[in-house]
């Protein structure tokens, strides 16, 4: 039975990515420190798959514990770190060493085992963009030293890593550069936008736009981005590829959609813009669209809120 690992395994996409593997017939381990995954994230897994095996972990710590318990190891899904920018910001330095520590770690265990590292960048590498939309071509407008930085530098560098990693070692780890997933399983407390806007609304409480809501975004279910991320796995490509969905939102249309399918009349309430946000962010699909090909993003906005709106009422 091949198997992979995923650290991260408890946060938003590392559990949806745990599921995906354990019903593709996989071996997974799940490392997770839960300094921003929930357990009950992971408890479904446990109880539902002998495959799945847990560890409380750190990924910058020793993983030589791993190595007697792992066998036939295809991939690691290195996805540990907050995610969110008041998580990353609360957690700045550990997101910087998660990014790298973590990163150098998790691509020394899978060489071990000539397995195939798969980094979750992200589409802050882009900064505050000066082109729309953004091709994985743009090397990025980013303040290096700023609220965003530790995130937005720790996901440059890890980039940087794997590539000179796999010229030295003639390896090929790869990375994706995600634009603003979002689904069922995002920590409700975790202050990103679509989480934040249903949580507010099922909560009657007025949704906090901050700015006046003209910044844009471009929201991608998280099964499109599942289905995405398997898809470069399995490609053995190892250049950065983007994957979202191309449709861009203004957050004041986002308000908007999700008053519409909540049925109610939150007030909107403007709050400030907090330093380096960007402005617009839309992702250039061509590469992914003909590198991982047939994928493409499916789930519109309006049906992945819905799904989302579902899951957090009953949560
Ligand atoms: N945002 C907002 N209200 C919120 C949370 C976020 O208006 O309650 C804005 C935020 O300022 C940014 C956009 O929504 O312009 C997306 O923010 P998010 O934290 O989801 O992720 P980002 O794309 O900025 O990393």
């Amino acid at each position: 039975m091949n198997s992979v690992i995923v650290t991260g395994a408890a946060g938003f996409l590392g559990s949806h990515l745990c599921e995906y593997y354990l019903n593709a017939g996989y071996k997974v381990f799940g490392l997770d420190n839960f300094s921003t995954g929930l357990k009950s994230n992971i408890t479904h897994l446990n109880s539902l798959k002998k495959d799945f095996e847990f560890h409380e972990f750190d990924a910058c710590q020793d993983w030589t514990f791993l190595k007697n318990k792992v066998q036939n190891l295809k991939y690691i899904f290195h996805f540990a770190s907050p995610a969110s920018p008041p998580l990353y910001q609360r957690l700045a330095i550990e997101t910087l060493w998660v990014n790298s520590i973590g990163l150098e770690q998790a691509l020394k265990f899978a060489d071990l085992y000539k397995a195939r590292t798969i980094f979750a960048s992200t589409s802050e590498v882009y900064g505050d963009p000066s082109i729309s939309p953004q091709p994985e071509s743009y090397w990025g407008n980013v303040n290096s030293f700023g609220e965003r930085s530790c995130y937005d530098e720790a996901k440059r560098f890890g980039e940087a890593l794997i590539f000179s990693h796999n010229k030295r070692h003639n390896t090929q780890h790869g990375l994706i550069r995600f634009f603003n997933s979002y689904g069922p399983r995002m920590n409700p407390d975790d202050g990103r936008v679509v989480i934040n806007f249903i949580k507010q609304a099922l909560a009657k409480d007025s949704l906090t736009i901050y700015g006046d809501g003209t910044q844009t975004r471009s929201f991608c279910f998280v099964d499109d981005t599942i289905a995405g991320i398997a898809k470069y796995a399995e490609s053995y490509i190892s250049v950065p590829i983007n994957v979202g969905n191309d449709k861009e939102f203004t957050i004041k249309e986002l308000a908007e959609i999700v008053q519409k399918i909540t049925k109610t009349s939150s007030l909107i309430k403007f709050e400030p813009l907090p330093s380096d946000d960007p402005k617009r962010r839309r992702p250039d699909l061509t590469k992914a669209k003909t590198l991982l090909a047939p994928w493409e993003p499916k789930i519109p906005l309006e049906i992945g809120v819905r799904k989302m709106v579902d899951w957090l009422s009953n949560y």
